[in-house]
């Protein structure tokens, strides 16, 4: 915030959007009043992820009616982190909100949210306070993940965390340089460190359509958070390797023992089987987990861009 002084700062809006067409008009709609209460001047650009239905053109005709929105079209649909990463790197205000398309996170916090970051915060993390509509299943799944990433990362985040959130130019620099595939930007904002500080929030009904974050989807953001903050679960390998040996250790042991002392023959087939089974089992589990995070490596040391833009509207070729 430190800015030469006349320096006007300029607030940037940005917003991923996958198949969003029935929400885009209603949300500028939402947002001119609120943003021009702000009074900071001000752009909001969508990030079209791809969209199939007319999101883009949606965008287009904004646009046409209102040069301060601007779009960027990725040229498929690269997932949620990387339309805001796409959306952030072109975003050009020294101060910067993100937020989804749907109309669940509130634009009525954003003076809020400026509020905090006019006190000194550089970064203001929303954290969800779960309204009776967030399904259990949602909740449920939120809770453990966060535990669990928060146990293996070493970084502290809580449940209800959302990409909804206030980053100050500097900070924003800073986390465009983070060049990793694997995007996991909640992470990485709480990685960061700044003065930071947290407003709760309540999370409102999708406005239209039906959420984009598919089963599949979420499991993979949850998985790409854990292997690019933690690589406790390789570690895990040496843990279990060390509890199967010497269980192994002793099962030899007491072979010997009754060869030698006793006239007893082992029952071996079975017990040997089981053995068998159960250490190829893990072996087959820890070579799973190198192999994850080998294809890591590989895709990492490729350097492909992480997502590609086939359009721009009101603004230069950047990003
Ligand atoms: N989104 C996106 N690409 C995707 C999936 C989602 O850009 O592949 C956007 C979506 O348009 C929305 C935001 O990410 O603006 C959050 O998605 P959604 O509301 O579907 O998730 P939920 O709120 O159900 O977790
Ligand atoms: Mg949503």
């Amino acid at each position: 915030m430190t800015q030469p002084p006349g320096h006007q700062s300029h607030l940037s809006i940005v917003i991923p959007a996958f198949n969003e067409q029935g929400n885009l008009g209603e949300l500028y709609a939402v947002l001119v009043p609120v943003l021009t209460a702000v009074s900071l001047p001000w752009e909001i650009i969508f990030s079209d992820d791809g969209s199939r239905d007319g999101t883009w053109e949606e965008i287009t005709e904004l646009h046409r009616l209102d040069s301060r929105v601007r779009g960027v079209r990725l040229s498929r649909n690269f997932g949620h982190q990387y339309a805001l990463m796409a959306g952030l790197a072109h975003a050009r205000g020294d101060v910067v909100i993100s937020m989804d398309a749907d109309l669940q996170h509130p634009p009525a916090m954003i003076p809020d949210l400026v509020e905090q970051w006019r006190q000194g915060y550089r970064i203001v993390h929303t954290r969800r306070t779960d309204p009776p509509h967030i399904s259990r299943f949602k909740k449920w799944s939120s809770d453990l993940f966060y535990t669990i990433f928060t146990l293996l990362s070493g970084v502290p985040m809580e449940s209800g965390m959302a990409d909804f959130r206030l980053l100050d130019r500097q900070v924003l620099d800073e986390i465009l340089r983070f060049r990793e595939d694997g995007l996991f930007l909640r992470g990485i904002v709480q990685w960061v460190g700044y003065e930071c500080t947290t407003l709760p929030y309540r999370c409102q009904e999708r406005f239209s359509g039906t959420s984009k974050y598919t089963l599949r989807k979420m499991i993979s953001l949850a998985w790409a958070g854990i292997t690019s903050f933690s690589v406790i679960p390789l570690r895990l390998g040496i843990y279990i390797g060390i509890v199967t040996s010497i269980l192994a250790f002793t099962e030899m042991a007491y072979a010997i023992f009754m060869r030698l002392f006793t006239t007893t023959v082992v029952p071996g087939w079975a017990s040997g089987i089981a053995v068998i089974s159960f250490l190829f089992g893990i072996l087959f589990i820890l070579l799973g987990l190198i192999g994850e995070y080998v294809g890591r490596i590989l895709i990492e040391v490729r350097r492909r861009p992480r997502f590609l833009v086939s359009e721009r509207l009101g603004m230069r070729d950047e990003g």
